[in-house]
Protein backbone atom coordinates (compact mmCIF):
# COMPACT_ATOMS: atom_id res chain seq x y z
CA UNK A 1 0.00 0.00 0.00
CA UNK A 2 1.33 3.68 -0.71
CA UNK A 3 0.44 6.63 0.62
CA UNK A 4 -1.99 7.53 -1.60
CA UNK A 5 -3.58 4.58 -1.24
CA UNK A 6 -5.06 4.84 2.08
CA UNK A 7 -8.50 6.35 2.13
CA UNK A 8 -8.88 9.83 3.90
CA UNK A 9 -12.19 8.47 5.35
CA UNK A 10 -10.20 5.69 7.26
CA UNK A 11 -9.92 6.07 11.06
CA UNK A 12 -6.83 5.76 11.37
CA UNK A 13 -5.39 7.09 8.18
CA UNK A 14 -3.17 9.97 9.50
CA UNK A 15 -1.34 7.14 11.77
CA UNK A 16 -1.07 4.72 8.64
CA UNK A 17 0.40 7.00 6.37
CA UNK A 18 2.74 8.01 8.98
CA UNK A 19 3.97 4.35 9.26
CA UNK A 20 4.23 4.03 6.02
CA UNK A 21 6.37 6.91 5.66
CA UNK A 22 8.60 5.09 8.33
CA UNK A 23 8.27 2.10 6.08
CA UNK A 24 9.30 4.13 3.10
CA UNK A 25 12.53 5.80 5.27
CA UNK A 26 13.80 1.95 5.63
CA UNK A 27 13.67 1.16 1.90
CA UNK A 28 15.25 3.98 1.28
CA UNK A 29 18.08 3.58 3.61
CA UNK A 30 17.02 6.36 5.68
CA UNK A 31 15.76 4.99 8.66
CA UNK A 32 17.02 2.08 10.20
CA UNK A 33 14.67 -0.90 11.64
CA UNK A 34 15.71 0.05 14.83
CA UNK A 35 13.34 2.90 13.81
CA UNK A 36 10.28 1.06 13.22
CA UNK A 37 10.01 -0.23 16.91
CA UNK A 38 10.64 3.28 18.02
CA UNK A 39 7.77 4.55 15.67
CA UNK A 40 5.37 1.54 17.47
CA UNK A 41 6.35 3.17 20.51
CA UNK A 42 5.99 6.37 19.87
CA UNK A 43 1.86 5.75 18.56
CA UNK A 44 1.54 3.98 21.43
CA UNK A 45 1.78 6.50 23.48
CA UNK A 46 0.54 8.72 21.41
CA UNK A 47 -2.98 7.07 21.39
CA UNK A 48 -3.29 7.04 25.12
CA UNK A 49 -2.60 11.09 24.53
CA UNK A 50 -5.22 11.53 22.48
CA UNK A 51 -3.10 12.16 19.72
CA UNK A 52 -3.30 15.38 20.19
CA UNK A 53 -0.99 18.80 21.64
CA UNK A 54 -1.96 18.95 25.16
CA UNK A 55 -1.55 22.55 26.60
CA UNK A 56 1.93 21.38 28.91
CA UNK A 57 3.28 20.59 25.64
CA UNK A 58 2.16 23.62 23.90
CA UNK A 59 4.27 25.80 26.74
CA UNK A 60 7.15 23.13 25.87
CA UNK A 61 6.98 24.07 22.62
CA UNK A 62 6.64 27.79 23.20
CA UNK A 63 10.05 27.51 25.55
CA UNK A 64 11.56 25.78 23.27
CA UNK A 65 11.47 28.65 20.16
CA UNK A 66 12.60 30.79 22.97
CA UNK A 67 15.78 28.96 23.83
CA UNK A 68 16.52 28.35 19.89
CA UNK A 69 15.98 32.16 19.10
CA UNK A 70 18.06 33.54 22.44
CA UNK A 71 20.97 30.26 21.67
CA UNK A 72 24.55 31.55 20.06
CA UNK A 73 24.75 28.23 17.68
CA UNK A 74 21.66 26.21 18.03
CA UNK A 75 21.82 22.83 15.91
CA UNK A 76 18.36 20.80 15.31
CA UNK A 77 19.64 17.14 15.66
CA UNK A 78 18.15 14.59 12.41
CA UNK A 79 18.12 10.70 13.16
CA UNK A 80 16.03 8.41 10.71
CA UNK A 81 12.65 8.61 11.75
CA UNK A 82 13.04 12.24 12.22
CA UNK A 83 13.77 12.81 8.10
CA UNK A 84 11.36 10.14 7.15
CA UNK A 85 8.35 11.95 8.68
CA UNK A 86 9.38 14.98 8.84
CA UNK A 87 12.03 16.63 6.51
CA UNK A 88 10.40 19.69 5.17
CA UNK A 89 9.02 20.66 8.85
CA UNK A 90 12.62 20.39 10.42
CA UNK A 91 13.82 22.41 7.12
CA UNK A 92 11.59 24.81 7.88
CA UNK A 93 12.07 25.39 11.79
CA UNK A 94 15.93 25.36 11.14
CA UNK A 95 14.68 28.55 8.73
CA UNK A 96 12.62 29.95 11.49
CA UNK A 97 15.36 30.33 14.09
CA UNK A 98 18.63 29.93 12.12
CA UNK A 99 19.71 26.60 13.54
CA UNK A 100 21.73 24.23 11.96
CA UNK A 101 20.59 20.96 11.03
CA UNK A 102 22.96 17.91 11.57
CA UNK A 103 22.50 14.12 11.06
CA UNK A 104 23.19 11.81 13.94
CA UNK A 105 22.69 8.46 13.88
CA UNK A 106 22.58 5.55 16.75
CA UNK A 107 23.30 3.06 13.42
CA UNK A 108 25.71 5.44 12.00
CA UNK A 109 26.89 4.53 8.59
CA UNK A 110 28.34 7.03 5.94
CA UNK A 111 26.12 5.95 3.52
CA UNK A 112 22.82 7.02 5.25
CA UNK A 113 24.11 10.02 7.04
CA UNK A 114 24.70 11.00 3.44
CA UNK A 115 20.83 9.39 2.55
CA UNK A 116 20.04 11.49 4.93
CA UNK A 117 21.25 14.83 4.28
CA UNK A 118 20.69 14.31 0.61
CA UNK A 119 16.91 13.61 1.66
CA UNK A 120 16.89 17.03 3.75
CA UNK A 121 18.40 18.43 0.80
CA UNK A 122 15.39 17.61 -1.63
CA UNK A 123 13.46 19.31 1.33
CA UNK A 124 14.86 22.70 0.81
CA UNK A 125 17.69 22.55 3.52
CA UNK A 126 21.35 24.37 2.44
CA UNK A 127 23.70 23.00 4.86
CA UNK A 128 23.69 19.37 6.56
CA UNK A 129 26.24 18.77 8.97
CA UNK A 130 26.94 15.42 10.40
CA UNK A 131 29.10 13.74 7.86
CA UNK A 132 32.50 15.50 9.17
CA UNK A 133 32.18 13.25 12.14
CA UNK A 134 35.59 15.02 13.97
CA UNK A 135 34.26 15.23 17.27
CA UNK A 136 33.07 12.99 20.10
CA UNK A 137 30.39 13.79 22.92
CA UNK A 138 32.15 12.54 26.21
CA UNK A 139 30.63 9.41 28.21
CA UNK A 140 28.89 7.86 25.14
CA UNK A 141 30.24 4.83 24.17
CA UNK A 142 28.36 4.19 21.13
CA UNK A 143 27.76 5.74 17.49
CA UNK A 144 25.52 8.18 18.70
CA UNK A 145 28.58 10.17 19.94
CA UNK A 146 30.17 10.71 16.81
CA UNK A 147 29.38 14.19 15.85
CA UNK A 148 30.86 17.54 14.01
CA UNK A 149 32.98 19.81 15.63
CA UNK A 150 31.61 22.63 13.94
CA UNK A 151 27.82 21.60 15.10
CA UNK A 152 26.42 20.06 18.01
CA UNK A 153 30.41 19.45 19.17
CA UNK A 154 30.36 23.57 19.52
CA UNK A 155 26.30 24.06 20.11
CA UNK A 156 24.82 25.90 22.99
CA UNK A 157 21.35 24.43 22.43
CA UNK A 158 20.72 21.31 20.88
CA UNK A 159 16.80 20.07 19.59
CA UNK A 160 17.37 16.71 19.91
CA UNK A 161 13.97 14.79 18.49
CA UNK A 162 13.33 10.89 19.62
CA UNK A 163 16.48 10.41 21.62
CA UNK A 164 18.11 7.92 23.20
CA UNK A 165 18.45 9.17 27.16
CA UNK A 166 22.18 8.62 27.34
CA UNK A 167 22.95 11.30 25.13
CA UNK A 168 20.56 13.73 26.09
CA UNK A 169 22.35 13.55 29.25
CA UNK A 170 25.64 13.47 27.58
CA UNK A 171 24.97 16.69 26.20
CA UNK A 172 23.31 17.98 29.49
CA UNK A 173 26.92 16.97 31.19
CA UNK A 174 29.17 19.01 28.72
CA UNK A 175 27.15 22.13 29.21
CA UNK A 176 25.06 21.87 26.35
CA UNK A 177 20.91 23.16 26.56
CA UNK A 178 18.80 19.69 25.16
CA UNK A 179 15.60 20.24 23.77
CA UNK A 180 13.63 16.93 23.67
CA UNK A 181 11.08 15.47 21.30
CA UNK A 182 9.41 12.53 22.75
CA UNK A 183 6.25 11.01 23.40
CA UNK A 184 7.00 8.65 26.25
CA UNK A 185 7.40 11.68 29.33
CA UNK A 186 8.87 8.69 31.44
CA UNK A 187 11.47 8.17 29.13
CA UNK A 188 15.29 8.99 30.24
CA UNK A 189 15.30 11.51 27.49
CA UNK A 190 12.70 13.31 28.63
CA UNK A 191 13.58 13.47 31.85
CA UNK A 192 17.14 14.44 31.31
CA UNK A 193 15.59 17.59 28.83
CA UNK A 194 15.77 21.37 29.81
CA UNK A 195 12.85 21.51 27.49
CA UNK A 196 10.89 17.99 27.30
CA UNK A 197 8.16 18.34 24.58
CA UNK A 198 5.42 15.39 24.89
CA UNK A 199 4.29 15.33 21.56
CA UNK A 200 4.24 13.71 18.35
CA UNK A 201 7.13 15.42 16.63
CA UNK A 202 4.65 15.44 13.08
CA UNK A 203 2.63 18.28 15.36
CA UNK A 204 5.40 19.56 17.42
CA UNK A 205 7.86 21.12 14.96
CA UNK A 206 5.43 23.17 12.96
CA UNK A 207 4.65 24.14 16.86
CA UNK A 208 8.10 25.43 17.93
CA UNK A 209 8.38 27.01 14.26
CA UNK A 210 4.95 28.61 14.56
CA UNK A 211 5.81 30.01 18.19
CA UNK A 212 9.64 31.19 16.79
CA UNK A 213 7.87 32.60 13.96
CA UNK A 214 5.71 35.03 16.54
CA UNK A 215 8.81 35.61 19.07
CA UNK A 216 10.64 36.78 15.95
CA UNK A 217 10.15 40.61 17.08
CA UNK A 218 10.78 39.43 21.14
CA UNK A 219 13.04 41.33 23.09
CA UNK A 220 15.90 39.15 24.78
CA UNK A 221 14.58 39.78 27.52
CA UNK A 222 10.92 38.46 26.95
CA UNK A 223 12.90 35.83 25.02
CA UNK A 224 14.75 35.01 28.77
CA UNK A 225 11.15 35.35 30.46
CA UNK A 226 9.70 32.41 28.83
CA UNK A 227 12.85 30.36 29.39
CA UNK A 228 12.94 31.11 33.17
CA UNK A 229 8.80 30.73 33.53
CA UNK A 230 9.16 26.83 32.17
CA UNK A 231 9.50 23.90 34.38
CA UNK A 232 10.32 20.74 32.92
CA UNK A 233 9.15 18.45 35.88
CA UNK A 234 5.88 19.87 35.82
CA UNK A 235 5.04 19.47 32.16
CA UNK A 236 6.19 16.18 32.55
CA UNK A 237 3.88 15.48 35.42
CA UNK A 238 1.34 17.28 33.24
CA UNK A 239 1.82 15.10 30.25
CA UNK A 240 1.81 11.64 32.78
CA UNK A 241 -1.47 12.90 33.96
CA UNK A 242 -2.72 13.22 30.79
CA UNK A 243 -1.46 9.99 29.49
CA UNK A 244 -2.95 8.30 33.12
CA UNK A 245 -7.02 10.25 32.88
CA UNK A 246 -7.04 11.02 29.55
CA UNK A 247 -7.86 14.72 30.33
CA UNK A 248 -6.28 17.60 30.23
P1 LIG B 1 15.42 6.07 26.96
O1 LIG B 1 14.42 5.52 27.92
O2 LIG B 1 16.82 5.91 27.35
O3 LIG B 1 15.09 7.49 26.64
P2 LIG B 1 14.27 4.67 24.72
O4 LIG B 1 14.20 3.23 25.02
O5 LIG B 1 13.07 5.51 24.90
O6 LIG B 1 15.43 5.29 25.56
P3 LIG B 1 14.03 4.65 21.87
O7 LIG B 1 13.20 3.43 21.82
O8 LIG B 1 15.04 4.87 20.83
O9 LIG B 1 14.81 4.83 23.27
O10 LIG B 1 13.10 5.89 21.93
C1 LIG B 1 12.18 6.18 21.02
C2 LIG B 1 11.27 7.17 21.74
O11 LIG B 1 10.73 8.02 20.78
C3 LIG B 1 10.13 6.47 22.48
O12 LIG B 1 9.97 7.03 23.76
C4 LIG B 1 8.90 6.83 21.60
O13 LIG B 1 7.75 7.02 22.39
C5 LIG B 1 9.35 8.14 20.99
N1 LIG B 1 8.75 8.41 19.67
C6 LIG B 1 8.64 7.57 18.62
N2 LIG B 1 8.05 8.16 17.57
C7 LIG B 1 7.79 9.44 17.95
C8 LIG B 1 7.21 10.57 17.30
N3 LIG B 1 6.76 10.52 16.07
N4 LIG B 1 7.13 11.71 18.01
C9 LIG B 1 7.60 11.79 19.27
N5 LIG B 1 8.15 10.77 19.94
C10 LIG B 1 8.26 9.60 19.30
MG1 LIG C 1 13.76 7.67 24.90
Amino acid sequence: MTEVDVPASHPRSESLRRRHRIEAGVEAGITSRQGLIAQGRGEAFDYLLGERTIPSADAAERAAAAHLLRADHAVLSVNGNVAALAPAETVELADATGAALEVNLFDRTDERVAHIADHLRDHGAEAVLGAGADDRVPGIDHERATVDADGIGSADVVLVPLEDGDRAEALAEMGTTPLVVDLNPLSRSARAAAVPIVDNLVRALPNVTAHARELGEASDAELDGIVEDFDARDALDAAEAAIRSGDE
